[in-house]
């Protein structure tokens, strides 16, 4: 037994943006929730990207009354060209969209979103957040109900629950405990990425280029005047310019995107300004187990291509806090079974897509032919699952 004991409808461990969403949405309906988060600061430190939120996302966080506040951050993009090897492209334009909620993604610094969140939650007086606390371990059983063994500093907390939701990120701790299966797919081409100052004048526009050698580079106009430049790179022609050094990376890059050549040449000097990402899809043989739910990247892993471990999460978020309100309200039977029944196939069907595309990985699972790669998910990146965001308009904005 520990030496503090708390109770609450809701524990979710995880304060990321899918764990403070679900916070927020479940408080502003009157639950108790408490969110546990082995880091001491939410808004500080953590991942440094500024992910995209598509227009469902935006309509969401608009509804909860927190877009006013991110989008002065935000880096606004309309459209997302891909181009072929022979030079074609196909276009996908937001205010194109019919039924579309917003003509624009928004690219928005992880740690601006962790700040708005944590502010509302700060309001709300049936949340409790306890930072520097990771878990131990499962109390219980999924039969029972699981409750938490936690640890503050030497504190030991211990944290009983209606529902424990696991929001720990693709490499869940809480998923492990609870003895969930899960398979992880590593995509073997490494997200090599550079950021460079954006230059004036730059459409609000993602490129994504593919070239001789089928590889892909894309540029991104993103959060805080930065453009993104990423390749989906070879394994072993990476490690050839590795060893050549930093010149041989501008070279690859300037070969891909010839308009980048000056703009490579001011601002890209030291590997330190080289980010490599190894991006993985993890799919669990469940979301739930008993009482404990997974949530956003523990629930499913995916590749930042497309833009969507995020927005998946926001939308597992509105799903997951309507079932549990509905279960505490109306006394609605397996919330937590509903919500995956829901959510799992659509994710489970964008995972497949990435994961049969011969630019991410050179072993890629039921290849399918990968030109038109974003019109194939065209409809994730901008409408969302049709189920959920009808489920918007039941949103508290404060
Ligand atoms: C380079 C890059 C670019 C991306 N671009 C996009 C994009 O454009 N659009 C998009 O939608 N997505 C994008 N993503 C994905 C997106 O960032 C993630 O899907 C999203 O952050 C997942 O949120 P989460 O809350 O589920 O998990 P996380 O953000 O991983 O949060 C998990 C939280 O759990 C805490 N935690 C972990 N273990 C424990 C423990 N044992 N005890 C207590 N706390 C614990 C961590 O401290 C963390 O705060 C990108 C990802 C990367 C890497």
């Amino acid at each position: 037994m520990g030496d503090e004991t708390s109770q609450a409808d809701c524990c979710i461990v995880g304060g990321g943006p899918a764990g403070l969403v679900l916070a927020l949405l479940l408080a502003r309906r009157g639950r108790d929730v408490t969110v546990v988060d082995r880091r001491e600061h939410l808004a500080q430190g953590g991942p440094a990207h500024a992910p995209f939120l598509s227009p469902p996302s935006l309509d969401l966080l608009q509804h909860m009354g927190l877009l006013d506040a991110l989008e002065p951050y935000g880096q606004r993009v309309r459209q997302v060209r891909e181009y072929d090897t022979m030079g074609g492209h196909s276009t996908l334009d937001y205010a194109s969209v019919p039924g579309g909620s917003y003509p624009y993604a928004l690219s928005v610094p992880l740690r601006a979103m962790a700040g708005a969140l944590q502010d509302a939650l700060l309001r709300e007086p049936t949340v409790r957040i306890m930072t520097g606390t990771s878990v131990q371990g499962l109390t219980g059983e999924p039969a029972t109900g699981y409750g938490l063994d936690l640890r503050r500093g030497d504190t030991p907390v211990r944290v009983e629950s209606r529902f424990v939701i696991g929001s720990d990120g693709k490499f869940s701790a809480l998923r492990d405990m609870a003895g969930i299966e899960t398979e992880v797919f590593a995509f073997d081409r490494p997200a090599v990425m550079v950021e460079l100052p954006l230059p004036e004048g730059t459409p609000e526009r993602i490129t994504a280029h593919r070239d001789h050698e089928g590889a892909l580079v894309a540029t991104m106009p993103v959060a805080e005047g930065k453009l993104t430049v990423l390749w989906a790179a070879d394994p072993d022609a990476y490690r050839r310019i590795k060893e050549s050094g930093i010149g041989a990376l501008r070279s690859r890059l300037a070969h891909a995107v010839p308009a980048l050549t000056d703009l490579l040449a001011a601002n890209l000097s030291t590997w330190e300004q080289v980010i490599e990402v190894h991006h993985h899809v993890v799919r669990p043989a469940h979301w739930h187990r008993g009482n404990l739910g997974l949530l956003g990247d523990s629930a499913h892993g995916v590749h930042s291509f497309g833009a969507q471990g995020l927005n998946l999460a926001l939308g597992d978020a509105v799903v997951l806090s309507d079932v549990l309100n509905s279960a505490a309200e109306k006394g609605f039977p397996e919330p937590l079974a509903a919500y995956e029944a829901l959510r799992r196939p659509y994710v489970e069907r964008f995972q497949q897509l990435q994961q049969s595309l011969a630019v991410l990985s050179s072993s890629p699972r039921q290849p399918v032919r990968d030109s038109g790669m974003y019109a194939a998910i065209a409809e994730v990146m901008t409408l969302g699952q049709p189920e959920v965001t009808p489920l918007h308009a039941l949103v508290t904005s404060a």
